[in-house]
């Protein structure tokens, strides 16, 4: 679904939110954009400097940064209030209408979902959640491709308003910059919100990454661990440094305190191109969550385990002694 001709005569608008860093799930957004025709940014705060060359090496001429009523903010909790999906949604539908986009392009959080939706209501266009692949028909009318009951089938939507907002899931595309960087100029854009923002935020704290593993819904890999750890979840996170990967883990094995952040039906859907789940039976809530990985590696000391049925590549083995072995292998090939 790839569109690349350079005359089409349409717009696309990537949300750039928060505008302190382009994540790698942005840079995809802008580079589909880029497939899409011009591409032009929407932010909530000012771009620092660094997102700004960013964007200009990924060909964005005009980000538009929401400029929102203070006694607006005020009454929803103050400035981190601009971050809430009414705002942001408000936002986007301002920057639509400013712009004439035909396109709106959100990374797939919660709350840029929530956003999209809200867009997409006030704008009367049509909306996707979670595309995995985004170009054109024939017609020159926008498809999504997405992956629906917990991966079991492949869809392709079509849009038929004039307007399409899609979320987009990290790992659509490898992010590419423009052949020529651009100059990007900020312009502010006025945002009237209709009536109050419908919540109020009463405390919001930015938590730090941990700078050496990307974050699990974007990670390009993913290393999960289940019960079949036994509670050492130090081979997965050793195997997980020395792919760079992020971790993640089964609901049983968070549950029972060995770590923190779960993957499937419940907890974190991941779509990365190389999914490795280590002592994970492969029970249909956690397939639910993983089973759009592009390439699924499965390390399981049961031969019968069912995570089996849907992997790429099957190690029967004790993940004590696999996992050790395919760290210093990695590192070997790197080294050499
Ligand atoms: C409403 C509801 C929602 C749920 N949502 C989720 C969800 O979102 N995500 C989720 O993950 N679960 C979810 N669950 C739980 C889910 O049904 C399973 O119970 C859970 O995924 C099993 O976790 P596990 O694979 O780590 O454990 P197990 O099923 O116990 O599997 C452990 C595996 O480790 C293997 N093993 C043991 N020792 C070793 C070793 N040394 N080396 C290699 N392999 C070994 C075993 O052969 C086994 O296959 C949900 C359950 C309910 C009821």
């Amino acid at each position: 679904m790839s569109t690349n001709d350079p005359t089409r005569n349409r717009t696309a608008l990537v949300l750039v939110d928060p505008a302190t860093e382009v994540r790698s799930s942005v840079l995809e957004l802008l580079t589909i954009a880029r497939g899409l025709g011009r591409v032009e940014a929407v932010t909530l705060e000012a771009p620092t400097v660094e997102v700004l060359a960013q964007l200009g090496a990924y060909g964005v001429e005009t980000v538009h940064q929401a400029e929102v009523p203070t006694d607006a903010l005020a009454a929803a909790g103050g400035d981190g209030a601009r971050h809430l999906p009414s705002v942001v949604g408000a936002t986007l539908a301002a920057a639509v209408r400013r712009t004439d986009a035909d396109v709106v392009l959100a990374p797939a959080t919660f709350g840029a979902k929530e956003a999209a939706a809200l867009a997409a209501h006030v704008l009367g266009a049509g909306l996707v959640i979670d595309a995995a692949a985004v170009g054109e028909d024939e017609a020159g009318r926008v498809v999504a491709g997405k992956r629906v009951f917990a991966g079991a089938w492949d869809t392709r939507c079509v849009v038929t308003a004039d307007v399409a907002v899609l979320t987009v899931r990290a790992n659509a595309v490898v992010p590419e910059p423009a052949a020529a960087p651009v100059a990007t100029e900020v312009d502010p854009l006025p945002v009237a919100l209709p009536g109050t923002a419908g919540v109020v935020v009463t405390s919001r704290e930015v938590k730090e990454r941990a700078p050496s593993r990307p974050t699990l819904e974007e990670a390009a890999v993913v290393v999960a661990g289940g019960r079949g750890t036994g509670g050492d979840f130090g081979p997965v996170e050793k195997f997980a440094d020395a792919v760079g990967a992020a971790v993640g883990a089964s609901r049983d094995a968070v549950f029972e305190g060995w770590f923190d952040r779960y993957i499937g039906q419940t907890g974190v859907t991941i779509a990365p191109r190389l999914y490795v789940g280590a002592g994970i039976s492969g029970a249909p809530h956690h397939r639910g969550g993983m089973q759009a990985s592009q390439v699924i590696v499965a390390v399981n000391a049961d031969p019968e385990a069912p995570i089996f049925e849907i992997c790429d590549f099957a190690v029967v083995g004790d993940l004590t002694d696999v996992l050790p072995q395919a760290a210093a292998a990695i590192r070997a090939h790197r080294d050499a």
